[in-house]
């Protein structure tokens, strides 16, 4: 099964993603950790990213597909995988068109989450992340169980430097400009669902699941 998860900085995507690939088994790629990734070894692609990355801006579109193309070249996707922050442009989108034509080979799903604009500056500045494992807690809606501490692994929960209000207002504002015109992207592919993603976590995956499959 091949995944696309889209929806506005916020919109729970990185948690409904962890859910989806353990339940299905696929490989989580994810272009944001990809570029935190690489900003934390400090590779030359990290300290290209860094910037935009800073900003609330896109990286830009050649830099990304390089790296989503590599991996998607990678043995352990042959069976399908979930991409989550990827495609964030149209030009994005037609690059992995191309990519999945290439390979006879196409997505299955296009699941958008749809959130009210006005939780989203909530939900990402209140979002800690832990260190060692990437699980991903809020502080009010999805609180650890002890205050700073990962409840899978005990690892040390941060903040992202990008998830202050006024990073997150702009890449609110570069997601209505630049990704969302997806939805209709996809939407004539016939592959978009929508998600309610203002449901519960756990029932927004129930949600997921219903159109997936068991
Ligand atoms: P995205 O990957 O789309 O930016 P995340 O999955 O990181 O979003 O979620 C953003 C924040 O909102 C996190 O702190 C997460 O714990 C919280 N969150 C995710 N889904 C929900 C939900 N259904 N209800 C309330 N809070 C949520
Ligand atoms: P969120 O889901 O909260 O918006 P991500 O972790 O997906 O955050 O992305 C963090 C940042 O990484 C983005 O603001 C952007 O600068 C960069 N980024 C991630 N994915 C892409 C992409 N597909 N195209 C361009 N920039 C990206
Ligand atoms: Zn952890």
């Amino acid at each position: 099964m091949k995944l696309v998860l889209l929806g506005p900085p916020g919109a729970g995507k990185g948690t409904q993603a962890a859910s989806i690939v353990e339940k299905y088994n696929l490989p989580h790629i994810s272009t944001g950790d990809i570029f935190r990734k690489n900003l934390k070894e400090g590779t030359e692609l990290g300290l290209k990213a860094k910037s935009f990355m800073d900003r609330g801006e896109l990286v830009p579109d050649s830099l990304v597909v390089e790296i989503v193309v590599d991996r998607l070249s990678e043995g352990d996707t042959a069976n399908g995988y979930l991409l989550d922050g990827f495609p964030r442009t149209v030009v994005q989108a037609e690059y992995l068109n191309d990519f999945l034509e290439k390979n006879d080979d196409h997505l299955d799903y296009v699941l958008n989450i749809k959130v009210d604009p006005n939780v989203l500056v909530e939900r990402a500045v209140g979002r800690r992340i832990c260190k060692d494992c990437g699980a991903t807690y809020h502080v009010d809606f999805n609180p650890s169980q002890v205050e700073g501490v990962c409840d899978k692994c005990g690892g040390e929960l941060y903040q992202r430097s990008d998830d202050n209000e006024e990073t997150v207002t702009n890449r609110i504002k570069v997601y209505t400009d630049e990704t969302s015109p997806l939805i209709e992207y996809y939407n004539d592919k016939k592959l978009l669902v929508d998600i309610n993603g203002q449901k519960d976590i756990s029932d927004v995956f129930t949600d997921i699941v219903d159109i997936l499959g068991e």
